[in-house]
């Protein structure tokens, strides 16, 4: 009975860890425990003022496990995401000016074709 109670509890923190930085890419806005992040200076002697996110839930009860990500680290990632979409964009855009292009073609294939029958016409009309 003990036995499968801790195997059990084992299972549960595992999973929250596992959840704790997954899909959590650039700039957090809430922690998974639901809490809105904040931003927080270090006061630790390894990264002395440094900022990271948290959520205030895990400053009320420390020991919890909950997101944390230091603020530079997740403005590096959000720098990178903003350029990846904004490649993105390029494309579509790029993709856009040769869709237009291509009508615009199409168009001036259409007024030449109108042109040669006017012209025609015209010159019928004067026989
Ligand atoms: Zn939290």
């Amino acid at each position: 009975m003990e036995k499968s109670r801790s195997a059990s509890y084992i299972a549960k923190s595992g999973g929250a860890c596992s959840r704790r930085n997954k899909g959590v890419h650039g700039v957090p806005t809430h922690c998974w425990c639901g809490e809105r992040i904040a931003t927080f200076v270090s006061k630790t002697n390894k990264n002395p003022f440094r900022k990271f996110y948290r959520c205030e839930m895990a400053m009320q009860r420390k020991g919890e496990d909950h997101l944390f990500k230091w603020v530079d680290e997740a403005l590096a990632e959000e720098i990178s995401l903003v350029e990846a979409r904004q490649r993105t964009i390029e494309e579509d855009l790029e993709d856009m000016r040769k869709t237009e292009k291509s009508e615009e073609d199409v168009a001036l294939q259409k007024n030449g074709c109108l042109a040669v029958i006017t012209w025609l016409c015209c010159n019928m009309a004067l026989l």
